[in-house]
Protein backbone atom coordinates (compact mmCIF):
# COMPACT_ATOMS: atom_id res chain seq x y z
CA UNK A 1 0.00 0.00 0.00
CA UNK A 2 1.13 3.57 -0.67
CA UNK A 3 -0.49 6.25 1.67
CA UNK A 4 0.52 9.85 1.39
CA UNK A 5 -0.15 11.51 4.42
CA UNK A 6 -2.79 13.99 5.22
CA UNK A 7 -1.07 16.65 6.43
CA UNK A 8 2.58 15.77 6.41
CA UNK A 9 3.61 18.15 9.22
CA UNK A 10 1.26 16.82 11.99
CA UNK A 11 1.95 13.08 10.71
CA UNK A 12 4.21 12.64 14.11
CA UNK A 13 2.28 14.17 16.80
CA UNK A 14 -0.17 12.00 18.86
CA UNK A 15 -3.85 12.81 18.73
CA UNK A 16 -3.76 13.12 22.56
CA UNK A 17 -1.45 14.69 25.08
CA UNK A 18 -0.10 17.67 23.40
CA UNK A 19 -2.18 20.15 21.99
CA UNK A 20 -1.99 22.84 24.28
CA UNK A 21 -5.42 23.69 26.28
CA UNK A 22 -8.16 25.30 24.48
CA UNK A 23 -7.45 24.49 20.95
CA UNK A 24 -9.37 22.40 19.44
CA UNK A 25 -7.28 19.35 18.25
CA UNK A 26 -7.13 18.23 14.32
CA UNK A 27 -9.47 14.99 14.06
CA UNK A 28 -7.24 12.18 13.46
CA UNK A 29 -7.61 10.26 9.99
CA UNK A 30 -6.88 6.39 10.95
CA UNK A 31 -6.87 4.06 8.56
CA UNK A 32 -7.31 -0.18 9.58
CA UNK A 33 -6.57 -2.83 7.43
CA UNK A 34 -8.26 -5.46 7.97
CA UNK A 35 -10.83 -3.14 10.11
CA UNK A 36 -13.92 -6.11 9.95
CA UNK A 37 -11.77 -8.60 10.87
CA UNK A 38 -12.12 -9.87 14.73
CA UNK A 39 -9.27 -7.67 16.23
CA UNK A 40 -9.29 -5.18 13.90
CA UNK A 41 -13.25 -4.63 14.39
CA UNK A 42 -12.46 -4.06 17.81
CA UNK A 43 -9.64 -1.36 16.91
CA UNK A 44 -12.63 0.45 15.00
CA UNK A 45 -15.00 0.75 17.93
CA UNK A 46 -12.24 2.24 20.16
CA UNK A 47 -11.18 4.52 17.46
CA UNK A 48 -14.11 5.63 16.75
CA UNK A 49 -15.08 6.55 20.00
CA UNK A 50 -12.31 8.43 20.71
CA UNK A 51 -13.41 10.78 17.34
CA UNK A 52 -10.98 9.70 14.88
CA UNK A 53 -12.58 9.17 11.39
CA UNK A 54 -11.56 5.77 10.61
CA UNK A 55 -11.10 3.94 6.97
CA UNK A 56 -11.25 0.54 7.04
CA UNK A 57 -9.62 -1.85 4.38
CA UNK A 58 -10.59 -5.54 4.05
CA UNK A 59 -11.11 -8.00 1.27
CA UNK A 60 -13.44 -9.68 3.76
CA UNK A 61 -11.48 -13.28 3.04
CA UNK A 62 -11.91 -13.32 6.69
CA UNK A 63 -13.23 -10.40 7.60
CA UNK A 64 -16.83 -9.83 8.18
CA UNK A 65 -19.41 -6.88 7.29
CA UNK A 66 -21.54 -7.79 10.56
CA UNK A 67 -18.25 -6.90 12.65
CA UNK A 68 -18.40 -3.29 11.43
CA UNK A 69 -22.32 -3.10 9.95
CA UNK A 70 -23.06 -0.79 13.77
CA UNK A 71 -20.92 1.83 12.13
CA UNK A 72 -21.99 1.83 8.79
CA UNK A 73 -24.38 4.91 8.99
CA UNK A 74 -21.49 6.72 11.17
CA UNK A 75 -19.80 9.13 9.32
CA UNK A 76 -16.83 9.19 10.38
CA UNK A 77 -16.77 5.51 9.26
CA UNK A 78 -15.97 4.14 6.26
CA UNK A 79 -15.42 0.51 5.01
CA UNK A 80 -13.51 -0.24 1.36
CA UNK A 81 -13.38 -3.60 -0.29
CA UNK A 82 -10.38 -4.17 -1.36
CA UNK A 83 -7.03 -6.36 -1.50
CA UNK A 84 -3.55 -4.85 0.53
CA UNK A 85 -1.41 -6.38 -2.09
CA UNK A 86 -3.04 -3.96 -4.81
CA UNK A 87 -1.97 -0.32 -4.21
CA UNK A 88 -4.06 1.84 -2.89
CA UNK A 89 -4.17 5.83 -2.26
CA UNK A 90 -5.63 7.53 0.38
CA UNK A 91 -3.85 10.69 2.68
CA UNK A 92 -4.21 9.47 6.23
CA UNK A 93 -2.33 10.12 9.73
CA UNK A 94 -2.21 7.17 11.09
CA UNK A 95 -1.72 2.90 9.96
CA UNK A 96 -2.70 0.13 11.31
CA UNK A 97 -1.83 -2.68 9.55
CA UNK A 98 -3.78 -6.07 10.91
CA UNK A 99 -4.93 -7.65 7.30
CA UNK A 100 -3.88 -11.08 7.47
CA UNK A 101 -5.59 -14.36 7.86
CA UNK A 102 -4.29 -15.49 11.09
CA UNK A 103 -5.51 -19.15 11.49
CA UNK A 104 -3.85 -21.70 10.31
CA UNK A 105 -6.51 -23.10 8.29
CA UNK A 106 -7.17 -19.52 6.63
CA UNK A 107 -3.25 -18.63 5.95
CA UNK A 108 -2.00 -22.22 4.27
CA UNK A 109 -5.06 -22.06 2.38
CA UNK A 110 -2.87 -19.47 0.42
CA UNK A 111 0.51 -19.46 1.54
CA UNK A 112 2.33 -17.56 -1.18
CA UNK A 113 -0.17 -14.68 -0.68
CA UNK A 114 0.17 -14.94 3.43
CA UNK A 115 3.59 -14.70 2.54
CA UNK A 116 3.32 -11.49 0.09
CA UNK A 117 0.93 -9.62 1.53
CA UNK A 118 3.43 -8.62 4.38
CA UNK A 119 6.00 -8.63 2.22
CA UNK A 120 5.19 -6.08 0.14
CA UNK A 121 6.85 -2.47 0.14
CA UNK A 122 4.76 -0.17 2.74
CA UNK A 123 4.62 2.80 4.51
CA UNK A 124 2.46 1.00 7.51
CA UNK A 125 3.34 3.41 10.42
CA UNK A 126 2.22 -0.26 12.57
CA UNK A 127 3.01 -3.36 12.06
CA UNK A 128 0.85 -6.19 13.25
CA UNK A 129 3.27 -9.04 13.17
CA UNK A 130 3.44 -12.26 15.39
CA UNK A 131 6.45 -14.09 16.76
CA UNK A 132 6.52 -18.03 17.80
CA UNK A 133 7.69 -17.61 21.30
CA UNK A 134 9.27 -15.77 24.78
CA UNK A 135 12.24 -14.45 23.13
CA UNK A 136 13.83 -14.11 26.30
CA UNK A 137 13.06 -17.34 27.86
CA UNK A 138 13.80 -19.62 24.67
CA UNK A 139 17.04 -18.08 23.25
CA UNK A 140 16.71 -20.90 20.61
CA UNK A 141 13.80 -20.60 18.03
CA UNK A 142 12.45 -23.49 16.77
CA UNK A 143 11.96 -21.82 13.56
CA UNK A 144 11.40 -23.90 10.05
CA UNK A 145 12.10 -21.90 7.21
CA UNK A 146 10.12 -25.01 4.89
CA UNK A 147 7.41 -25.92 6.73
CA UNK A 148 3.27 -25.66 6.27
CA UNK A 149 3.15 -22.56 8.67
CA UNK A 150 6.46 -21.15 7.67
CA UNK A 151 4.87 -18.45 4.95
CA UNK A 152 3.17 -17.06 8.35
CA UNK A 153 6.25 -16.65 10.43
CA UNK A 154 8.78 -15.98 7.61
CA UNK A 155 6.66 -13.39 6.46
CA UNK A 156 5.93 -11.77 9.74
CA UNK A 157 9.74 -11.36 10.27
CA UNK A 158 10.47 -9.91 6.98
CA UNK A 159 7.79 -7.57 7.43
CA UNK A 160 9.43 -6.42 10.67
CA UNK A 161 12.87 -5.76 8.20
CA UNK A 162 10.98 -4.46 5.58
CA UNK A 163 9.08 -2.29 8.10
CA UNK A 164 12.39 -0.73 9.49
CA UNK A 165 14.09 -0.70 6.35
CA UNK A 166 11.14 1.46 5.33
CA UNK A 167 10.60 3.81 7.99
CA UNK A 168 14.72 4.02 7.89
CA UNK A 169 14.69 5.34 4.09
CA UNK A 170 11.27 7.04 3.68
CA UNK A 171 11.81 8.97 7.31
CA UNK A 172 8.03 7.58 8.52
CA UNK A 173 7.34 6.32 11.86
CA UNK A 174 6.76 3.00 12.78
CA UNK A 175 5.73 0.68 15.63
CA UNK A 176 6.21 -2.96 15.47
CA UNK A 177 3.70 -5.63 17.62
CA UNK A 178 4.11 -9.14 17.84
CA UNK A 179 0.75 -10.13 18.80
CA UNK A 180 -0.01 -13.24 20.49
CA UNK A 181 -2.61 -15.84 20.21
CA UNK A 182 -6.19 -13.53 20.90
CA UNK A 183 -9.72 -14.32 21.62
CA UNK A 184 -12.96 -12.94 21.85
CA UNK A 185 -16.05 -12.02 20.65
CA UNK A 186 -16.51 -11.16 16.48
CA UNK A 187 -13.77 -14.44 15.80
CA UNK A 188 -15.38 -16.96 12.89
CA UNK A 189 -16.96 -19.24 14.57
CA UNK A 190 -14.85 -22.22 12.86
CA UNK A 191 -11.87 -20.15 12.37
CA UNK A 192 -10.23 -23.15 13.37
CA UNK A 193 -8.40 -21.47 16.49
CA UNK A 194 -8.47 -23.64 19.23
CA UNK A 195 -10.78 -21.12 21.60
CA UNK A 196 -13.18 -20.87 18.79
CA UNK A 197 -13.16 -24.28 18.04
CA UNK A 198 -13.67 -25.52 21.38
CA UNK A 199 -16.51 -22.83 22.48
CA UNK A 200 -18.16 -23.30 19.32
CA UNK A 201 -18.22 -27.32 19.72
CA UNK A 202 -19.40 -27.43 23.47
CA UNK A 203 -22.35 -24.48 22.41
CA UNK A 204 -23.26 -26.85 19.73
CA UNK A 205 -23.13 -30.20 22.23
CA UNK A 206 -20.22 -31.81 20.02
CA UNK A 207 -16.90 -32.66 21.88
CA UNK A 208 -14.47 -30.53 21.28
CA UNK A 209 -11.26 -31.54 19.58
CA UNK A 210 -7.65 -31.85 21.20
CA UNK A 211 -5.19 -32.29 18.96
CA UNK A 212 -1.83 -34.41 19.96
CA UNK A 213 -1.78 -34.89 23.85
CA UNK A 214 -3.63 -31.52 24.38
CA UNK A 215 -0.28 -30.75 26.75
CA UNK A 216 1.15 -28.24 24.27
CA UNK A 217 0.50 -24.62 25.83
CA UNK A 218 -0.54 -21.47 24.53
CA UNK A 219 -1.11 -17.97 25.97
CA UNK A 220 -4.06 -16.48 25.25
CA UNK A 221 -5.17 -13.00 25.66
CA UNK A 222 -8.47 -11.51 25.62
CA UNK A 223 -9.01 -9.09 22.71
CA UNK A 224 -9.73 -5.92 24.26
CA UNK A 225 -6.21 -6.10 26.34
CA UNK A 226 -4.69 -6.05 22.93
CA UNK A 227 -6.17 -3.19 21.55
CA UNK A 228 -5.40 -0.95 24.26
CA UNK A 229 -2.11 -2.46 23.93
CA UNK A 230 -1.90 -1.39 20.24
CA UNK A 231 -3.76 2.09 20.74
CA UNK A 232 -0.72 2.55 23.62
CA UNK A 233 1.87 1.18 21.15
CA UNK A 234 0.97 3.94 18.57
CA UNK A 235 0.72 6.37 20.74
CA UNK A 236 3.77 5.90 22.65
CA UNK A 237 7.43 6.82 21.30
CA UNK A 238 8.84 3.10 20.92
CA UNK A 239 9.09 1.92 18.26
CA UNK A 240 9.21 -1.71 19.31
CA UNK A 241 9.44 -4.66 18.47
CA UNK A 242 6.60 -5.25 21.89
CA UNK A 243 5.27 -8.83 22.29
CA UNK A 244 1.32 -8.17 23.27
CA UNK A 245 -0.17 -11.30 24.86
CA UNK A 246 -1.34 -12.69 27.91
CA UNK A 247 1.22 -14.64 30.07
CA UNK A 248 -1.16 -16.78 31.60
CA UNK A 249 -0.24 -20.46 30.23
CA UNK A 250 -2.33 -22.71 29.55
CA UNK A 251 -2.19 -26.78 28.27
CA UNK A 252 -5.02 -27.44 25.85
CA UNK A 253 -6.52 -29.95 28.30
CA UNK A 254 -6.75 -27.05 30.89
CA UNK A 255 -8.06 -25.04 28.29
CA UNK A 256 -10.56 -27.53 27.76
CA UNK A 257 -11.69 -27.51 31.34
CA UNK A 258 -12.08 -23.75 31.22
CA UNK A 259 -14.52 -24.14 28.47
CA UNK A 260 -16.45 -27.02 30.30
CA UNK A 261 -16.88 -24.86 33.56
CA UNK A 262 -17.86 -21.47 31.34
CA UNK A 263 -20.11 -23.68 28.76
CA UNK A 264 -21.61 -27.09 30.01
CA UNK A 265 -20.11 -29.48 32.12
CA UNK A 266 -20.98 -31.97 30.33
CA UNK A 267 -19.05 -31.81 26.87
CA UNK A 268 -16.83 -34.96 25.90
CA UNK A 269 -12.87 -34.40 24.52
CA UNK A 270 -11.82 -36.40 21.77
CA UNK A 271 -8.38 -36.73 20.64
CA UNK A 272 -7.19 -36.18 17.19
CA UNK A 273 -3.39 -36.53 15.60
CA UNK A 274 -2.19 -33.11 16.19
CA UNK A 275 -1.01 -30.95 13.19
CA UNK A 276 2.57 -31.07 11.55
CA UNK A 277 5.15 -28.61 13.20
CA UNK A 278 2.89 -27.41 16.08
CA UNK A 279 3.93 -25.40 19.02
CA UNK A 280 4.85 -27.06 22.22
CA UNK A 281 5.30 -23.84 23.99
CA UNK A 282 4.23 -20.00 23.48
CA UNK A 283 4.13 -17.31 26.62
CA UNK A 284 4.91 -13.64 25.74
CA UNK A 285 7.14 -11.97 27.86
CA UNK A 286 5.45 -8.74 28.54
CA UNK A 287 8.37 -6.79 30.33
CA UNK A 288 9.07 -4.44 27.86
CA UNK A 289 5.97 -3.47 27.22
CA UNK A 290 4.87 -3.27 30.57
CA UNK A 291 7.70 -0.87 31.62
CA UNK A 292 8.02 1.08 28.36
CA UNK A 293 4.62 0.88 27.31
CA UNK A 294 2.55 0.66 30.76
CA UNK A 295 0.49 -1.97 29.57
CA UNK A 296 -0.41 -5.29 30.67
CA UNK A 297 -3.24 -7.41 30.29
CA UNK A 298 -6.51 -7.33 32.68
CA UNK A 299 -8.68 -9.62 31.49
CA UNK A 300 -8.34 -13.48 32.75
CA UNK A 301 -9.36 -16.18 31.01
CA UNK A 302 -11.94 -17.09 33.10
CA UNK A 303 -13.30 -13.35 32.33
CA UNK A 304 -12.86 -13.54 28.91
CA UNK A 305 -14.57 -17.17 27.58
CA UNK A 306 -18.44 -16.15 29.25
CA UNK A 307 -18.08 -12.54 26.63
CA UNK A 308 -17.02 -14.85 24.14
CA UNK A 309 -19.36 -17.52 24.69
CA UNK A 310 -22.51 -15.77 24.93
CA UNK A 311 -21.16 -13.80 21.31
CA UNK A 312 -20.81 -17.18 19.94
CA UNK A 313 -24.25 -18.46 21.54
CA UNK A 314 -26.19 -15.64 19.60
CA UNK A 315 -24.65 -16.09 16.52
CA UNK A 316 -25.12 -19.71 16.64
CA UNK A 317 -28.26 -19.63 17.36
CA UNK A 318 -28.85 -16.86 14.37
CA UNK A 319 -26.69 -19.44 12.22
CA UNK A 320 -29.70 -22.64 12.87
CA UNK A 321 -32.47 -20.42 12.25
CA UNK A 322 -30.94 -19.87 9.42
CA UNK A 323 -29.85 -16.34 9.39
CA UNK A 324 -26.81 -16.19 7.65
CA UNK A 325 -24.41 -13.04 6.43
N1 LIG B 1 -5.70 -27.16 18.78
C1 LIG B 1 -6.47 -28.16 19.37
N2 LIG B 1 -7.75 -28.33 18.94
C2 LIG B 1 -8.31 -27.58 17.97
C3 LIG B 1 -7.54 -26.54 17.38
C4 LIG B 1 -6.23 -26.38 17.80
O1 LIG B 1 -6.01 -28.87 20.28
O2 LIG B 1 -9.48 -27.80 17.65
C5 LIG B 1 -4.33 -26.93 19.28
C6 LIG B 1 -3.27 -26.80 18.21
O3 LIG B 1 -2.71 -28.08 17.91
C7 LIG B 1 -2.26 -25.90 18.88
C8 LIG B 1 -3.09 -25.03 19.80
O4 LIG B 1 -4.34 -25.68 19.92
O5 LIG B 1 -1.37 -26.63 19.68
C9 LIG B 1 -3.32 -23.62 19.28
O6 LIG B 1 -3.77 -23.70 17.97
P1 LIG B 1 -4.36 -22.42 17.20
O7 LIG B 1 -4.62 -22.84 15.79
O8 LIG B 1 -5.47 -21.86 17.98
O9 LIG B 1 -3.22 -21.34 17.26
P2 LIG B 1 -1.66 -21.36 16.94
O10 LIG B 1 -1.22 -22.78 16.69
O11 LIG B 1 -1.50 -20.49 15.77
O12 LIG B 1 -1.07 -20.84 18.18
Amino acid sequence: ISISHHERTTIHRRPTGRVPVGVPRRRMRTVVTGGAGFVGSHLVDVLLARGDEVIVIDNLFTGRKENVAHHLDNPRFELIRHDVVQPILLEVDQIYHLACPASPVHYKYNPIKTIISFCQRNSHEFQGSNLLVDLKSQSVLPVIGRGVRSCYDEGKRTAETLTMDYSRNEGVEVRIARIFNTYGPRMCLDDGRVVSNFVSQALRKQPMTVYGDGKQTRSFQYVSDLVDGLVALMEGEHVGPFNLGNPGEFTMLELAQVVKETIDPNVAIEFRKNIVDDPQKRKPDISKAKELLNWEPKIKLQDGLPRMALDFKNRIFKEEQGDVD
